[in-house]
Formats: structure tokens, sequence, C-alpha cells
């Protein structure tokens, strides 16, 4: 049996009061109209479904993202799809591909299945190594990608992902999980996943939708792919999901502008914060999501640096092995990160 990582230094739960900029929320709520929806749709909820909700929510992902409407699933949040998708297409034969950091919630999946990932670094630009990737196993079941990645922030290049669907095994699959990818308005690789058979897109509104506890994801997949994942529950995923995060997603992901000012938003605080580190003279990683790498230096402990600023109040990101001297930081809002600037001038004075 591969044992289980140890990553989970911090959990999401709140220290009451504090600043919460440590597990990539969003710091507003869902958009108005959202919450508007899910409202309106509480007063009907002695149905399983008032009104045919699941096909309203497809159809809108399906407009917007311009991909066929079959190939669109509801979740409660996108961890059960990447669970599953690990479950169902590696095996201690077919394995696993990750990049080095990245979110590890698929090592944790993998090692139950007796599967040891091959865990990629990223490259000295912190993009996925997809050369390396496939090089390190040329015949995993899974490749994931995690564009914008977590915990950089980075992006990987849409050529990238291309020539990593080009060049793998015909039956092996390529995940992209695009959480944050409203944060930094690149291109998706959603229309590959909606004319092929080997690649799943995976969204979340966790992040910039602000509905992390609502629990709403969605995946992108050909048909075959879904009938694969779904062989063990007959189907009925649909029915797990709660009304309420279905017509709030719905009357959200098609607020464009809105979503545009939320992204243009969140990305000059983080803008703004980076020009203070810079002249602190602290180094970071440039990221294009509501999170970044901040790096305390040689001989420092990212644990140290979370207990200080725990103290002052505020609760920041946790560390990944592959960059042991840093820390990640979540994007808050102005009044929030005016806050860490000020702590962080505090400790690092002391
Ligand atoms: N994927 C990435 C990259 C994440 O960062 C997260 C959560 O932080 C998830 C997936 C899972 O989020 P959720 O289950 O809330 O959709």
């Amino acid at each position: 049996q591969v044992a289980r990582p140890a990553f989970a230094q911090q959990s999401a739960k709140a220290m009451v009061g504090a600043v919460r900029i440590g597990s990539n929320e969003c710091w507003t709520g869902p958009f108005p109209a959202g919450v508007e929806a899910a409202a309106k749709i509480a007063a009907v909820g002695n149905w399983y479904e008032p009104d045919d909700e699941h096909a309203k929510l497809t159809a809108a992902v399906a407009q917007v993202e311009g991909v066929p409407a079959e190939c669109v699933m509801a979740w409660p949040g996108s961890s059960d799809p990447l669970n599953r998708s690990v479950i169902t297409f590696c095996s201690p034969e077919r394995g696993l591909v990750t990049a080095n950091p990245t979110y590890e919630q698929s090592w944790a999946t993998a090692a139950w299945l007796g599967v040891k990932p091959d865990r990629v670094p990223l490259t000295k630009d912190y993009r996925h190594d997809v050369k390396a990737m496939l090089a390190a196993n040329p015949k995993a079941g899974l490749y994931y990608i995690c564009s914008p990645n977590n915990p950089t922030g980075t992006l990987t290049p849409i050529e990238d992902i291309e020539w990593l669907i080009a060049n793998k095994p015909a039956d092996s699959v390529v995940l992209v999980d695009e959480a944050y990818i409203h944060f930094a308005g690149t291109p998706s690789a959603a229309k590959l996943a909606g004319t092929r058979n080997d690649v799943i897109v995976m969204r979340t509104f966790s992040k910039l939708f602000g509905m992390a506890g609502m629990r709403l994801g969605l995946t992108i997949a050909h048909p075959d792919l879904y009938k694969k994942m779904m062989r063990y529950d007959g189907q009925q995923v649909s029915f797990m999901l709660p009304m309420t995060a279905v017509a709030c997603g719905t009357a959200s992901l098609v607020l464009a502008d809105q979503i545009a000012a939320r992204r243009d938003q969140m990305n000059a605080v983080r803008e703004e914060t980076f020009a203070h580190l810079k002249k602190r003279k602290i180094p970071y990683i440039p990221s294009h999501a509501n999170m970044f790498m901040v790096d305390w230096g040689k001989g420092k402990n990212p644990k140290d640096m979370q207990a200080k600023f725990g103290a002052e109040g505020i609760q920041i990101g946790r560390s990944w092995d592959a960059y042991p001297t840093m820390s990640r930081v979540t994007v808050g809002s102005a009044e929030d990160m005016q806050k860490f600037r000020v702590a962080l001038d505090k400790i690092l004075m002391a």
C-alpha cells in the first residue's frame, strides 16, 4: 500500500475573527443575482427539482463554453470528479502523473488505489513540464494539469496542453483542472474536452464565483468518459446537488461583465501586494490567480511565519514540500491585504 501523503497541514477551518487569506476562497459573496436565484428556489425546496434546474445549468454552460450540453455535468464541487477520475482511469499498471508542486488531492486518491504518482517539477518559469510529464510515465492512465496551478497561480499555455494530448497514448486521459481560470481570463481547454473523448475539463464555483460553501462544480467531457466514471452509482450524481447551488450557479455564470470586473478588481489588489513585497525585497512567484507564493528565504520555516501572522489575526496559507521556504497567500479584499502588509512589516521588523 502506498502511504497517504501528509499534506493537510492546515484545514479550511476558520480562525474566528481572522483575516481569511489561507484557503483561496473568494472574499466576496456570490454574485447578487445568484443569491437572489438561490433564495427564490429555497421556497420550493420541497421538490427534488422544481423546474428542470439541471438542464438550465448545463444549457447555460454549453452556451458560454461553446460545447455540446451532453458533455456538461454538474457536481457538488469539483473534488468528487477529481477523485473519481483517478479511481476510474488509474491503476497500479496505468499510473497518475502530476506536477510538483500542485493541488495534491489526487495523490491521496492514488495512494488509496496503491498508485505512486509521478510528481514532475514545474519548469523554471512555473509551467507544467508536459514533455517531462509524458517521459515520467509514457503510459499513465491520467495526466493531471492544473492551470492556473494551485499553489503557484501560474499558467501552462494551451499549446503545451495540446502537445500532451497529441503525444500521450490514445487511451490515456488528460484532466485539466481550471478551478482558477476566471482569474486569468486565458484560453480554456473546454473546446478540446467538448470535441474529443480523452480530455476532461474541471471547473468549480468555489473560487471567483464565491460559492465554496454552497458546493457546485462542473466537468466538460465526452459522454463515453462519464459512462466509465459513473459505473458504480448509476449516473445518479445529479440528485446529490442542492437546488440552491444549481440556481445560483446558473444565474452567475452568464454574468460576463461582472465576472471580468471581479477578476480585474482581484488582480489589482494582487499587483498592489506584489508592489509592496518588491519594495521590501521579498521574492514571490508572479501569479495569474487569487493566490501567490511568497518566499521567506533560506532557513525560514513557513509554519513559523503562519503562526506569526496568526498572532496578528491573519490566517495565511500553508507550504508545499517542493518549495519548503514558501507560503501560499490568498488575495483577499483591499482591506484584508492592507492588514497583511501591516502585519508583514511588523513581523519583519521584529
Ligand atoms: N481543484 C483545485 C485546483 C482547487 O484548488 C480546489 C480547491 O481548493 C479544488 C479543485 C476543489 O474545490 P471544490 O471541491 O470546492 O470545487
